[in-house]
């Protein structure tokens, strides 16, 4: 999973409509840049400088504080724009923000000559719903109806914004 920078940070976001096949649960949910707003570019750049921040102070663990001080070059990218997630235990689906580090592909051992970034952390988060299972990034083709729990919905639509 990677995401797309595009010329100034601008990002593409995704849309999708599941349907149940069970419980006939029908929901359509959209997450990153598409509906970029100024609103929603700010609050990523502050929630993104902050979690910058707690990384530097501790928050998150010495390797990743390391990671973080050793990047003179500002080749690191904290993501911590919205995407879809479902909760492990409760399978809640909706969209949050993530809280991801990466690392420009381009400064790799394995150069990748376009704009992707390579994954390097995610940290993880408990759902706000039940508060006890852990939200994971959906896998689009295996997400659990969160309504019936016992069906695999099926992706009536997969689009992209930007
Ligand atoms: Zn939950
Ligand atoms: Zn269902």
């Amino acid at each position: 999973m990677s995401t797309r920078i595009l010329r100034g940070g601008e990002k593409v976001g995704n849309l999708y409509r599941f349907k149940c096949p069970n419980c006939g649960f029908e929901k359509e949910y959209r997450d990153g840049g598409g509906f970029f707003t100024k609103e929603y570019y700010d609050e990523s750049k502050k929630l993104s400088s902050e979690f910058k921040s707690n990384i530097e102070n501790g928050k998150y663990g010495l390797i990743l504080k390391a990671m973080a001080l050793a990047d003179e070059k500002g080749e690191l990218y904290y993501d911590c724009d919205t995407h879809l997630y479902q909760c492990t235990s409760c399978y809640a689906l909706n969209v949050y923000r993530g809280k991801r580090v990466y690392r420009n592909g381009i400064c790799n051992l394995t150069p990748k000559f376009d704009s992707n970034y390579e994954l390097s952390a995610e940290i993880e988060q408990y759902c706000p719903v039940c508060s006890k299972g852990k939200i994971k990034r959906v896998d689009t083709q295996r997400v659990i109806c969160p309504e019936c729990k016992n069906e695999l919905l099926n992706m009536l639509l997969h689009g992209k914004w930007d």
